[in-house]
């Protein structure tokens, strides 16, 4: 394992953070923006239409960054629809997906006119169609394609086989296409597919999805549906060992493996719905050491920030880089040692990392939990009635709630 004390935060920033009560969410801003801009011009060099997976980090400044852009959204529910057009986000660039769409959520999207419905099952189309007609509205439709391949990534992630639970699976088609035949409310626009997330293998998995959409649309086009809309959904990785060697993912492979391999016509759109990758080196988990235990054979580092802030090395195992911020501060550096990283709350899986090397730590000594700016804040809860980590952004750090010292009151 490497030995962990370089970090890319500055001494001043460090400085700043000592002041703010933990844990906090911290976002890189200027990172954002150049990701995004790196996203956007590959995007038109290689002509995709990006939408954004909301799912991944729904945080109302990041939103308004990446909208401004001029990227549509990839929403997952009814409330993702309506705060993403809140944020910046026109109707009609967002997509709505979901294996389990209310009618409440469905009427709410259909009124707004979004671009369109990523229908999941026959009845959610056939559901539709009947609302729509209800309404006198014609609803926009993309039939969600399971395409049975292994993205190669974590179980709970992998949505692509042919046993989950996502997208139409082949032994549906006709009844499929029948059903598109005879729905007058419905305009069928194409086919959405989405088959994993954490997809490290780019060239070679995306190149796979390529060839197997390229069979499945024109199987769709033989049949008599014109499919003018081919959206790919996202998963690109990230990298969690390295977040300062790579903090911008390789969306040049992603992007120029479709461009090679994807069969279009001229009159035919290619989309694509990154989420993770856009985000998730963006953002930090800060925390503070709260309390330093020796057990029999381990030294633990217990944390305040805990599951309830960030539960993907609880919920998948996921690995995150940690740092000790104040440690870098220190002249000399003492001695690494090996610690059990955990969190406050009353789990055996609250754990941060076990055996990590870390210069000595000590209370009150600032953690960062790198590349969390996706599916982190977005799935924290108040389990043990734990407050809410709160957003502190690069270009207003002075806006953080400050850390009150109780110690010195008493
Ligand atoms: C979650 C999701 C995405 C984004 O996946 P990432 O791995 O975060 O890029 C895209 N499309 C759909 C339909 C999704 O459910």
């Amino acid at each position: 394992m490497n030995i962990i004390y370089d970090t890319m935060f500055d001494s001043n920033t460090i400085d700043r953070f000592e002041k703010i009560a933990t844990p906090f969410y911290f976002y890189d801003m200027d990172l954002l923006r150049r990701t995004v801009d790196q996203v956007h011009d590959l995007a038109q060099k290689h002509n995709l239409r990006v939408h954004y997976a909301v799912k991944a980090n729904s945080n109302e400044k990041i939103l308004r960054e990446i909208s401004a852009k001029g990227f549509g959204a990839d929403c997952v529910s009814g409330n993702e629809v309506l705060h993403a057009h809140e944020c910046g986000f026109p109707a009609d660039r967002i997509v709505y997906a979901g294996v389990g769409k209310s009618d409440k959520e469905i009427c709410n999207a259909m009124r707004l006119g979004i671009e369109a419905f990523n229908c999941e099952s026959l009845q959610e189309i056939f559901v539709i169609n009947e609302m729509a007609r209800e309404y006198g509205m014609v609803a926009n439709v993309s039939v969600r394609i399971n395409p049975d391949i292994d993205a190669h990534t974590h179980k709970y992630v992998t949505t692509g086989l042919y046993e989950n639970k996502f997208g139409i699976s082949q032994h549906e088609f006709d009844k499929l296409i029948e059903l598109i035949g005879k729905s007058r409310n419905i305009n069928f626009i194409g086919l959405h597919f989405h088959i994993g997330s954490q997809i490290t293998r780019v060239a070679e998995v995306f190149a796979l999805e390529c060839r197997r959409v390229n069979e499945l649309v024109a199987y769709f086009e033989r049949n008599g549906l014109e499919v003018k809309n081919i959206n790919l959904g996202g998963g690109l990785g990230v990298d969690y060992d390295d977040p300062d060697g790579n903090p911008i993912p390789d969306f040049q492979t992603w992007f120029s493996t479709i461009d090679r391999e994807i069969v279009r016509r001229p009159n035919q759109t290619v989309h694509v719905e990154p989420g993770r990758s856009i985000v998730a080196q963006c953002g930090t988990l800060i925390s503070r050491v709260m309390f330093v235990k020796s057990g029999e054979t381990k030294n633990f580092l217990i944390m305040d920030a805990g599951m309830n802030d960030l539960i993907r090395p609880a919920l998948y195992g996921a690995y995150h880089r940690i740092e000790n911020l104040s440690a870098t501060m220190r002249p000399f550096f003492p001695s690494h040692q090996a610690y059990d990283i955990v969190g406050p709350v009353c789990e055996s899986s609250d754990v941060w990392g076990a055996g990590r090397l870390l210069p000595l730590s000590v209370r009150g000594d600032l953690m960062a939990i790198r590349s969390t700016g996706a599916y982190g804040q977005v799935m924290a809860s108040r389990y043990n009635m734990k407050d809410l980590a709160p957003a502190v952004y690069s270009d207003s750090i002075d806006d953080a709630p400050e850390k009150i010292d109780y110690f010195k009151m008493l």
